[in-house]
């Protein structure tokens, strides 16, 4: 953590603290990063009290030493999730017509006052209070908050009798079930959210490791004033009901910044239908070997992304992960020394040392233009978000020739059709052959709760479907224990079943662990095809994609049924996951 040198002068100038008393704490915070209040209060120079006091009488605030609880309303306060007032340590008291009062510790935190100012749509005025009165002062009034929700389904209602929110003064439950929503999806890790009409109910499903969940039902009486406060929130026309729109909306929940995409569509039950995508800005960034490579890939993979130039391609439909598997990369090679640039649609993840530009083809900032941009930048490595038009392609092909790592993603269905796919976009075969030098193709598949995973003896049909049997097996490790295959340093890494008898392999059950769901969290299978000289012949002949695929499995290329049966094996996923993330895997006899 870097000083906090303003606020020091703040505490100085309020007579807390001397200068010459803080030099040792920010030597302290130096090592190890603890926050200067935190600091002050554990060398007993002041307490939390004092510092409050302090930034209250900077700001011109005033200062507070209590407040009276049972005056504040929970169904005002709690319009802010609980984890965000207690992040920011921050609670909202009263609502007048031409503004509402607010309760800080912080009135620097300028950001959370901001977030009140939007989500009431009034000016804010602060009383400022010190940190452990305010949470306290939180807890009381978030506890006097009945936990019944107001919206659940009540079968009392009408479904035709709709409350519009801008004609209801009863506004605050929607906006607080609304923030609910978002709140909780974060929590489970949601990447969508859908909020669609039914007949008699409003039912809102979360997608959670690329399967829907019910996560919440309401009345449908208030699926309009629900459509009505998304819509504010994403800045789309209320009026609008005919049409499709989209929008975005930036949040912060419990201090990470989250961007969601907004899509609504009419329906026919005469009211709209909310599909909002949750990209959250600050996950956590994987290092390759997270990923689940083989350990062929792995060492294969790392190989390529340290060569000074050539086109390395992800592909894969969308949601399958490749923008993580980008990330990965990219992260083991961000050295100070290596200048890293990168065009996205949009920026998922915020990395320190590499520079990200958001691509807006609004304005004319397509993935060709910052592309060619970036040439003038002196790039070591470049990483565009994909490559879909033929500019797009040329302009990586020229990164590559001059001197540069080029990172992308393409959209095919495994590797080697991406060889096709280019030289469908007019690239010359040469061209594809002399720079393309690894392509990587990904699916994600669930991954088996460990507590409740149940395990099974396979059957024919079981190995059949993951493309093994013990013949197959026998001819495939004799091809990669040959010296000709073995790629240096790696040990042998076997997939396949060489008998007798089968397998024991493992099905889905639910569990309290993990919600009933049979699964916890999502794992990647892959296909690398490194472009040598088998594969590249076959590229400058414009051989079709099945050649392609069949020479590199002749170069020991574990296919995606392949890693995924390797993954079904050591009882990490299901049959059924594999099968369903390989159907346009089509098996080619080796
Ligand atoms: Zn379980």
């Amino acid at each position: 953590m870097i000083e906090q040198r303003a606020l020091g002068n703040i505490l100085v100038r309020h007579g807390v603290v001397t200068a010459e008393g803080l030099e040792p704490l920010f030597l302290q915070q130096r090592e190890k990063g603890t926050p200067l209040p935190e600091l002050l209060v554990q060398s007993r120079l002041a307490t939390e009290s004092d510092v409050a006091r302090a930034l209250a009488a900077e700001c011109g605030l005033s200062f507070v030493e209590r407040i009276d609880v049972a005056l504040v309303s929970p169904q005002l306060a709690t319009r802010l999730p609980i984890g965000y007032c207690k992040s920011h340590k921050i609670l909202v008291v009263a609502e007048r017509d031409d503004g509402v009062d607010v309760l800080s510790a912080d009135p620097l935190d300028t950001a959370a006052l901001d977030d009140v100012r939007a989500t009431f749509g009034k000016p804010v005025s602060t009383v400022v209070g010190a940190p452990e009165m305010v949470v306290d002062a939180i807890n009381r009034v978030f506890e006097k908050q009945d936990t019944q929700s107001e919206l659940e389904t009540d079968d009392k209602f009408d479904a035709n009798d709709e409350i519009d929110i801008l004609e209801s003064d009863e506004d605050a439950p929607i906006i607080r079930w609304v923030n609910g929503l978002f709140f909780s999806a974060v929590k489970e890790r949601a990447s969508d959210i859908h909020i669609e009409p039914e007949e008699k109910e409003v039912l809102v499903r979360y997608r959670i490791d690329g399967e829907l969940y019910v996560a919440r039902r309401a009345s449908r009486q208030f699926m309009s004033s629900v459509v009505a406060r998304v819509k504010i929130m994403a800045g789309l026309n209320i009026a609008e009901k005919r049409l499709p729109q989209d929008g975005r909306i930036s949040l912060r929940i419990a201090g990470r910044s989250i961007d969601i995409r907004v899509s609504t569509i009419p329906t026919s039950r005469d009211a709209e239908r909310i599909v909002m995508r949750l990209l959250h800005k600050t996950n956590v960034l994987l290092d390759l070997t997270d990923l689940g490579f083989s350990s062929r890939d792995y060492h294969l993979m790392s190989a390529l992304i340290e060569r000074p130039d050539g086109i390395i391609l992800v592909t894969g439909p969308t949601g399958s992960g490749k923008t993580t598997t980008l990330y990965a990369c990219l992260n083991k090679i961000n050295r100070p020394n290596v200048n890293i640039l990168t065009a996205e649609d949009p920026v998922e993840y915020e990395i320190q040392g590499i520079h990200q530009v958001p691509v807006q083809a609004k304005i004319g900032l397509t993935f060709a233009s910052a592309l060619r941009a970036f040439l003038r930048q002196d790039p070591d490595v470049i990483m565009v978000g994909e490559i879909r038009d033929k500019e797009t392609a040329e302009i990586a092909i020229h990164a590559s020739l001059t001197g540069h790592l080029v990172l992308s993603t393409i959209h095919t269905n495994d590797a080697p059709g991406a060889v096709t796919r280019l030289v469908e976009m007019e690239m010359e075969p040469f061209l594809v052959r002399s720079t393309v030098i690894g392509i990587l193709a990904q699916r994600l598949v669930r991954v088996l709760c460990k507590a409740c995973k149940e395990p099974y003896e396979a059957s024919e049909w079981d190995l059949r479907q993951l493309a093994i049997d013990p013949e197959r097996t026998r001819r495939r490790d004799a091809r990669r224990l040959s010296p000709r295959y073995t790629v240096p340093g790696v040990p042998y890494d076997p997939v396949g079943w060489r008998g007798p008898g089968m397998p024991i392999l493992h099905r889905a059950r639910g569990c309290e662990k993990c919600d009933g769901k049979g699964f916890s969290g999502r794992l990647g299978i892959y296909e690398l095809l490194v472009m040598d000289d088998a594969v590249g012949s076959l590229v400058l002949s414009s051989s079709d994609a099945q050649s392609i695929k069949r020479a590199a499995q002749g170069q020991g290329m574990d296919t995606l049924r392949d890693d995924g049966a390797r993954k079904v094996l050591e009882g990490k996923t299901t049959v059924e996951e594999v099968v369903a993330a390989t159907q346009e895997d089509f098996l080619i006899d080796e």
